[in-house]
Parts: structure tokens; C-alpha cells; sequence
């Protein structure tokens, strides 16, 4: 049985340049874990790169497809402009000093729906807020807060992740020009958040490095992942195909202001071709790349992971 309400977000997929300046970025100054070292699986001389807690729980992972060559792009009306991660309690100050200790710069302090959060730049200019919550851990993030929609047109959007998704709205503020609605899944799962925004001066974006590609929605089962594709249906909307990504079952379809969406199953999870304990350190291959490993090794560029 369906629940009535998506949990929030599995994954963040973008696009970012070179794959080391990206790998220094997530694992280093974010302290995130390469959870999963993979190729893109309609371009294997290139790869995938997975980065998420420990584990690779949902609702943490974000994943770059890095090109060497790719131009810089910038976030626009229809695409996902920034994804937010959750600082858990108290450790807000923590994050700052240890910042200005690694000589990164961020903007902020600033606030929005009451809670503090400031934002860096990752290696290809992408933003990458910091907000601080109430939730609890040990890990110095606990995964996504949220994920900004920049749409033209909030309201379609907004009843898309209402109506069918069982987001509730939470909250509406305009700030310097930008008006900005926010909508929260019922639950405290990592990355319930959405906030769509709007904004009065014209902007046209450009797919590039440091740009989102989609963002994908969670199904705990693959039951519930075919009871969300018939839901969508019955409101207008017709994703792909199950396709298996080898971590999850993913379908996608375009919401209405023309950002990719993906619902991503839970199972089978990133320890399902190796030991949680290595996670990301060996270059994992579908079984259709096998075959020409040694080529796909060749031409990929070494990385180093900081530990
Ligand atoms: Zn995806």
C-alpha cells in the first residue's frame, strides 16, 4: 500500500567539471562519503559519482555526472537552482569556524522560515546552502534540508506536490524580489523540504557544470514506486518506464514548470554490489560494462578521496 505521501528526497543529480576539483569539494570541505564510484550509464567514459552518509541513506545522496570539457551553466526559470543540507543542532557555529579555518568563503548569515543558514560554492559555482535544524546525529550533516524549484509559474508545480505528492505548504515570504513558497512532506524523513521561488527580474538558465540535472523523490518499495506511476498518471502525468539503475528502480517524468522529477526506489541500495564498509572505493560497473572494463578504466581520470 501506497502511503499517502512521498517521504521526501532520494537524490540530487548534477552536472559539475572536472571530476577531482568535485571529489576535493564533497568529500573535503563537505565531509560527505564517495558512496558509489560508477560510470554514467548512457556514456561509460565518463563517470557517475555518488556522495551521501556513511550508509548512503536516501535523502542524502547527491550524484554529479563530471565532464572535463563542460561549460559553466546557470540556474534559470524550470530547472532546480540549489539544494540545501540540514546542519543538525548545535553544530551551526561548528560549521562556520571550520570553514574559516579551510579559508572557504560562504554568504550569510541569512535566514529564512526563522531558521539560520549560510551558502558556499561548491568547486563549479553551484550554491550549496547550510541550514541549521533540530535534528540530532553525530554526522556533521544529516543529509538534504531541501530543494529549491525556480519556476516561472509557482502554482502548477505547487499542486503537483500537494494534490498527488501530499506535500503540505508551510510557509510564503518574498524576499528582495523573490517570492518563495515552501512545502513539506508529512514525516520528518531527510529532505522533505521543496521550496519553490519566483522571481520578478527575467533569467533564462543554461544547463552546464554546476547546474542540477533532476531531482528525485522517494518510494520506499517498488510496490509503492508503481502505485506513484499510476497516481501521476491519473493527474495527467506519464513517466518512463521502471528503469533499473542498479541502486534503485527510477521512472521520471517533467513536472509543469519543466524540471526533470525521478521517483527512486529505497531498495536495493548502495551496498548492493559491495560491502558498506568500502563503499565508493573500487570503480563499480553494471554488468552490461564489464566486458570492456580495462578500456572504461583507461580513460577515466584517477581519483584521490580525501579520508
Ligand atoms: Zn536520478
Amino acid at each position: 500500500m501506497t502511503k499517502n505521501s512521498i517521504p521526501g528526497i532520494h537524490h540530487v543529480t548534477a552536472i559539475s567539471g572536472p571530476a577531482q576539483a568535485n571529489v576535493d569539494f564533497y568529500t573535503g570541505t563537505l565531509k560527505q562519503r564517495l558512496v558509489k564510484k560508477t560510470v554514467n550509464f548512457d556514456a561509460p567514459d565518463t563517470y557517475h559519482l555518488y556522495y551521501g552518509d556513511r550508509k548512503g541513506s536516501p535523502g542524502t545522496i547527491l550524484t554529479f555526472f563530471p565532464f572535463a570539457d563542460a561549460g559553466p551553466g546557470r540556474a534559470g526559470p524550470g530547472m532546480a537552482s540549489a539544494y540545501a543540507y540540514a546542519v543538525p543542532k548545535g553544530k551551526f557555529t561548528e560549521w562556520m569556524e571550520r570553514l574559516g579555518d579551510a579559508a572557504v568563503d560562504f554568504a550569510g548569515i541569512d535566514e529564512r522560515f526563522g531558521q539560520q543558514y549560510i551558502t558556499l560554492r561548491d568547486a563549479d559555482g553551484a550554491p550549496v546552502e547550510l541550514i541549521e535544524t533540530d535534528r540530532t546525529t553525530e554526522d556533521l550533516l544529516d543529509g538534504f534540508h531541501s530543494v529549491t524549484l525556480w519556476e516561472r509559474d509557482i502554482a502548477p508545480t505547487a499542486r503537483l506536490l500537494t494534490d498527488a505528492f501530499g506535500y503540505e505548504e508551510r510557509g510564503h515570504e518574498t524576499l528582495r524580489g523573490v517570492e518563495r513558497l515552501r512545502l513539506v512532506a508529512p514525516g520528518d524523513e531527510r529532505g522533505n523540504v521543496i521550496d519553490l521561488i519566483r522571481s520578478e527580474k527575467p533569467s533564462i538558465g543554461r544547463s552546464g557544470a554546476g547546474t542540477i540535472h533532476h531531482v528525485a523523490f522517494r518510494a520506499r518499495t517498488n510496490e509503492e514506486q508503481r502505485d506513484w506511476q499510476d497516481r501521476l498518471l491519473s493527474f495527467g502525468h506519464r513517466t518512463t518506464p521502471v528503469i533499473d539503475r542498479q541502486y534503485f528502480n527510477a521512472i521520471y517524468f517533467r513536472e509543469p514548470g519543466g524540471v526533470l522529477f525521478e521517483i527512486a526506489t529505497d531498495p536495493p541500495g548502495f551496498a548492493v554490489d559491495e560491502p558498506v564498509r568500502t563503499l565508493g572505493q573500487a570503480l563499480k560497473l553494471p554488468p552490461q560494462y564489464e566486458p570492456i572494463r580495462d578500456r572504461i578504466e583507461r580513460v577515466l581520470p584517477p581519483l584521490k578521496v580525501a579520508s
